[in-house]
């Protein structure tokens, strides 16, 4: 009776990590060597996220993404604080999304939380003051900046997709400024939407940021 328990089990540990290897390893090979995908604005429940913490990191672990940036609005929360930094699953990058007079700002890379309702220019100073990437957040929609405010103020990137827009199609995307690729995802199902493909040398938060300065991140849309 123990033998065909263990046999069982076996043969079900088999299916499972079989298939999870197949999944992994067919996104590995669509990305080729050297590039790395992930997401750079991504919800959780500690504000309008359907999902914790833990499952957005499973899920973009089950999607092949090498990282992810925690980004709710007004907060980093302790959860986040306390786990991301220590996630050996996933590259994890702290993050918030700054509600500023002139719309939503993506904050990467910082670890103090940065108030709502300044200036977008007084924001992106305080992200700097962090070693941070101001990124201007899905411009055009959904309390994103208007467009036409973005030349005025000193972004590092600009979204060009998000869950609702996901292939390169936000009107404020434009050659002003260097482009990113996040989907805005509020749950799992909008955290395949789109990605950034970077070129890195190492798989690090400096490294991503280098190479979203140095344009090497483009769409991936293969998850699509
Ligand atoms: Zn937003
Ligand atoms: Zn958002």
């Amino acid at each position: 009776m123990k033998i065909y328990f263990f046999a069982i089990l076996g043969i079900i540990l088999i299916i499972i990590l079989g298939l999870n290897n197949i999944n992994y390893f067919s996104i590995n090979e669509l990305k080729g060597q050297g590039y790395y995908i992930g997401n750079l604005h991504t919800h959780t429940i500690a504000s309008d996220g359907e999902n914790d913490y833990n499952q957005m990191v499973m899920e973009a672990v089950r999607l092949g993404f090498d990282f992810i940036a925690i980004t709710d609005h007004s907060t980093i929360s302790s959860t986040a604080l306390l786990l991301c930094p220590l996630d050996k699953r996933i590259l994890c990058i702290l993050g918030e999304e700054v509600s500023t007079l002139q719309g939503h700002v993506v904050a990467l890379g910082i670890t103090k939380i940065i108030p709502s309702g300044l200036n977008a220019n007084e924001t992106i100073n305080l992200i700097h003051e962090q070693n941070g990437l101001a990124i201007a957040a899905h411009p055009g929609i959904d309390l994103g900046l208007t467009p036409d405010l973005l030349s005025i103020f000193d972004f590092d990137a600009v979204e060009c997709n998000s869950a609702l827009m996901p292939n390169d199609q936000l009107t404020g995307c434009n050659n002003f400024y260097i482009k990113v690729y996040n989907s805005d995802a509020h749950n799992l199902e909008m955290l395949r939407t789109s990605a950034n493909n970077c070129t890195l040398a190492n798989l690090t938060w400096q490294a991503i940021k280098e190479s979203i300065l140095a344009e090497t991140c483009s769409l991936f849309s293969s998850i699509i």
